[in-house]
């Protein structure tokens, strides 16, 4: 999965698809972060270890798992959590 993949489906993908995302270059984990604009939201991934970091468009409302998470995690922290 390269890094637009990885950011399309932390936009649509439900918590466990997310929670379960690892760089596709080095495996090491991700900071994603979703971050809110004027009229629309944006989510953008980072992994911890190479920083390559990538954008997506532009959504219209937050995704599933910021309800969850929170606007900024890390997917280590959210596999060490349980499910709830
Ligand atoms: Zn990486």
């Amino acid at each position: 999965m390269n890094l637009s993949e990885i950011v399309d489906l932390a936009c649509t993908g439900d918590l466990t698809q997310v929670r379960t995302l690892r760089c596709g270059e080095c495996g090491g984990s991700l900071r994603i972060e979703y971050v809110e604009e004027q009229v629309a939201g944006a989510v953008y991934v980072e992994c911890l270890d190479c920083k390559q970091r990538t954008g997506s468009r532009r959504l219209n409302s937050a995704p599933l798992w910021v309800g969850e998470f929170g606007k900024r995690v890390e997917t280590t922290e959210i596999q060490n959590r349980g499910t709830g």
